[in-house]
Order: C-alpha cells, then sequence, then structure tokens
C-alpha cells in the first residue's frame, strides 16, 4: 500500500514542532515525511533583534535541523518553496517539485511595508538570521567609518527604529545595551549617538498595560532612547528619513533605518489558490484550510479570530507551536484513517517582552506584571522552553539562555 505523502513548508516554530510531534505520533510505515526549509538550521525567530544588535551572536540562536528531526522517519530537502498549488495538491521549489497528500504551510512571515516611499529598498528588516546579522555588520561599518571621515557624518550614529510595537521595543532594548559597548570599542562620545523610535500610535506597546508600557518608556529613555510618537513615517532614504507630526515635517539624517512596524504573512500564501483574508489562511478550528481540505496552515501564515476580543491572535511564537501541537494530534488521525479532530484552543501563558539584558515586562498567569529582573528571568524560561519543546534537555543545554545576572 503506498504510504499517504505528508509535507511541511518551512521548519520555523509552527513547521519544525510539527515535524517533531508528527514523527513521534507515526511509525515508519505510516507516512511519508517531507519537511521544507531554505536553510538547513532552524532560528529561532524571537531572537532575531538581539542577533541584529549585536548583543547575541547568530549561531546561538540556530541549529541544525539534523539534529532535531529522526532521518527514519522525516526527510529533510533544503530548497526554496517558489508556489504552492493546492489544486494540484504539487509544491513548487527552487529545485524541483514535490506532490503531496496532506499539506502543511508554515512558511512565517514578511516585512509589511505599507507603500511608504524607499523602504523596501532603504530600510532593514528583522526577519531572518542573514537580515540581522546584517544590519549588526552596517551598524559597526557606520562606528568603524565614523572617526575615518574628515568630515563627521551624523547620519552614521543616529539609528531609527520603525515601529513601537514587541520587535520594535526588544530591538531598542538590545540596541540601548550596545550603542555604549560600541561607543567605547570606535571611540566615539555616547553623546553624539541617537537611538530614535517612529511610532504612528501615541503609545508603544499596544495592548500592553499602561503601568508596563510606562516602565518601558522610563527604562529605554534611561538608557538614551528617543520616542517620536504619534508621528508617520513618511518617506526613507538612503541617508535620512522624513516624519510628520501634528502636520509638521521633520528630517532626520540616518544611514541605519530599521523597520519593525508590522508583518504580514509570507506572499505565496497570497500568491496560491487557497481562500485567504489579507494574505493569511482564516483556519477551520482544526486548523485546516477551509478552500482545501487536506492543506494545514499554521503559525505567521494562519488567521484565528479570538472571539474574547472580536480581533484575530497576534502572530506570535507561542501561538505557532501550540498550534503545531493540534496539527501534528489532526495530521496522524487523518493518516491513520481518521477519527475526531482537535480543535485549537489558545492557551495563553504570558507575553514577556525583553528590554534589553536584566529588564523586561510582562504579564503572566493572566494578569500577574512582572518587570524588570524577574520579567527577565521569566523571559529566559520562555526561550528556553522553545528549545525543549522542539529538540528536549539537550538542546536546552547547548543554546539555552542561563545568564540570568
Ligand atoms: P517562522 O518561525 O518565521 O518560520 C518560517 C520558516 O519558513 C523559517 O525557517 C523560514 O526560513 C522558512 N521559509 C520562509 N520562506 C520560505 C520559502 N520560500 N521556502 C522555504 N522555507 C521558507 N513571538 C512570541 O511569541 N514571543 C516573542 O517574544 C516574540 N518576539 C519576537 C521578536 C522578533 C525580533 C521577531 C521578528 C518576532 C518575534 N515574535 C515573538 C514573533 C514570532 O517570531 C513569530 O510569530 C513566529 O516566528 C512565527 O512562527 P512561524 O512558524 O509561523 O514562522
Amino acid at each position: 500500500m503506498n504510504k499517504p505523502k505528508v509535507v511541511i513548508l518551512g521548519a520555523g516554530y509552527g513547521g519544525l514542532t510539527t515535524t517533531v510531534k508528527l514523527q513521534k505520533k507515526l511509525g515508519v510505515n505510516d507516512a511519508h515525511i517531507t519537511l521544507v526549509n531554505k536553510h538547513d538550521y532552524h532560528y529561532e525567530s524571537t531572537w532575531l533583534h538581539e542577533t541584529a544588535a549585536g548583543t547575541l551572536h547568530h549561531d546561538r540562536g540556530r541549529y541544525a535541523i539534523k539534529d532535531v528531526i529522526n532521518s527514519g522517519k522525516v526527510d529533510f530537502v533544503q530548497d526554496t518553496v517558489t508556489a504552492i498549488k493546492p489544486d494540484e495538491n504539487k509544491v513548487i521549489l527552487e529545485n524541483g517539485e514535490l506532490d503531496y497528500d496532506y499539506l502543511v504551510v508554515a512558511l512565517g512571515f514578511e516585512a509589511a511595508t505599507f507603500g511608504i516611499p524607499g523602504l523596501i529598498e532603504n530600510a532593514f528588516t528583522i526577519g531572518s538570521v542573514n537580515q540581522s546579522r546584517l544590519i549588526r555588520q552596517h551598524i559597526e561599518y557606520n562606528f568603524a567609518k565614523y572617526n575615518n571621515e574628515s568630515e563627521k557624518n551624523e547620519s552614521r550614529l543616529n539609528i531609527v527604529v520603525g515601529g513601537g510595537g514587541f520587535t520594535g521595543i526588544e530591538f531598542l532594548g538590545e540596541l540601548a545595551d550596545r550603542v555604549p559597548q560600541l561607543c567605547k570599542e570606535y571611540d566615539i562620545d555616547r553623546n553624539l549617538v541617537r537611538i530614535i523610535n517612529v511610532e504612528a500610535m501615541p503609545s508603544i506597546l499596544p495592548g500592553f498595560d499602561p503601568q508596563l508600557v510606562e516602565y518601558a518608556m522610563n527604562s529605554l529613555e534611561s538608557r538614551g532612547v528617543e520616542f517620536k510618537l504619534g508621528a508617520m513615517l513618511k518617506e526613507c532614504k538612503p541617508d535620512g528619513i522624513v516624519i510628520e507630526k501634528d502636520g509638521e515635517q521633520e528630517e532626520i539624517a540616518t544611514n541605519t533605518t530599521v523597520w519593525a512596524a508590522g508583518v504580514r504573512a509570507n506572499h505565496l500564501v497570497e500568491e496560491s489558490s487557497l481562500e485567504h483574508n489579507r494574505g493569511k489562511v482564516e483556519v477551520k478550528p482544526d486548523l485546516r484550510a477551509p478552500s482545501h481540505e487536506n492543506v494545514f496552515v499554521v503559525g505567521d501564515c494562519a488567521l484565528i479570530w479570538n472571539k474574547e476580543t472580536d480581533r484575530p491572535y497576534p502572530p506570535t511564537a507561542q501561538i505557532a507551536m501550540q498550534e503545531a501541537d493540534v496539527c501534528a494530534h489532526n495530521l496522524a488521525t487523518l493518516v491513520k484513517g481518521g477519527g475526531d479532530l482537535e480543535s485549537f484552543e489558545f492557551n495563553n501563558q504570558g507575553t514577556v517582552a525583553s528590554l534589553g539584558h536584566g529588564d523586561a515586562i510582562g504579564v503572566i498567569f493572566g494578569n500577574k506584571k512582572l518587570f524588570g529582573w524577574s520579567a527577565s528571568v521569566m523571559k529566559k524560561v520562555i526561550d528556553n522552553r522553545a528549545l525543549l519543546k522542539v529538540g528536549g534537555i539537550g538542546l536546552v543545554l547547548k543554546k539555552g539562555k542561563f545568564n540570568i545576572f
């Protein structure tokens, strides 16, 4: 009998967790499982801001996919997906194609730039190891260059972060730690460096408790971060940005604009024939695409409505990994010939945003607020928990974060 073919696209939080859970649930003869990913490693997307600021080496936040999959049960294909053809049960890769009986789409996020002029060409985004490494090197190059030019160029030392949401604030926290180190390293007066956050809303961290937001702003301002709130980014140029606040325009000289103000699902979803809502598949409770019964969608490519807030759940690693549990269970059930499929229900384990080394804010156990050191320890617990879930205690010991002081 032919084994059903299961193809999983993307080895991020959603895809890799689905794979490792599925390989435990199925025997070698139950299914032919193939995992496709651009790189031969998994990276912790939630740590990329640290790589980008240069506070964590990129190798700390990534590990080989072959180290966590069972190669007796899962074929790993390192390739780039170029198209999903659900009507033909087929996926097109840069170097070939795969057909499937069941598909899991877990291709993650990409930056949403909302058509702002110059942003795609001139801003950096924090979306992969390679993008984050480029930001780190770009900042270091500009600091190194500053003292090697006869005419001092302030745009080299001004760093603009677009967006005061979760990613933007976590990146600012790392930058606030890193800039004094860079100044020392490159003989630059710290007072010459500006770290500027541009946020269109009147406050940072929408959805966070106001007391926590105030704490975060005070922490970052005390370390030299300037906030431009209620300010729209109108244009991004190679050597500066234009913002508009209260009808007034202002130009800020900078060679470094990092755009962290919005993500969308991988464009391949919108380009496929999967029914979608603004680029994401609004999945059924069992995480299948309404238009294609044999396609599961998890992580940032999936849209699930939170009935309590009447808004979609935000794209997070926490949700992606919880969806993966349900997806693996449901896939195993279907592959083995049927039975009851589980419905996804979000179990909120809390949210913690880092503000740099030893500082963070968060809410756990529903409404317990955390600040400072205790929140930062909790953040490391969360980071280590993600490693534990995919690769067990061995991976935690190899890659985990333990520097709590
Ligand atoms: P990803 O984890 O992004 O995985 C997608 C995978 O698909 C990647 O391996 C990618 O290489 C691969 N891929 C993409 N395109 C292709 C292609 N064409 N072909 C082959 N492979 C491809 N969430 C939290 O819950 N808590 C946090 O504290 C938090 N902090 C964050 C901090 C930062 C800086 C960022 C950027 C995000 C943060 N998030 C956080 C959000 C979280 O990272 C995402 O929601 C999560 O990564 C989504 O998981 P995913 O599996 O959908 O996608």
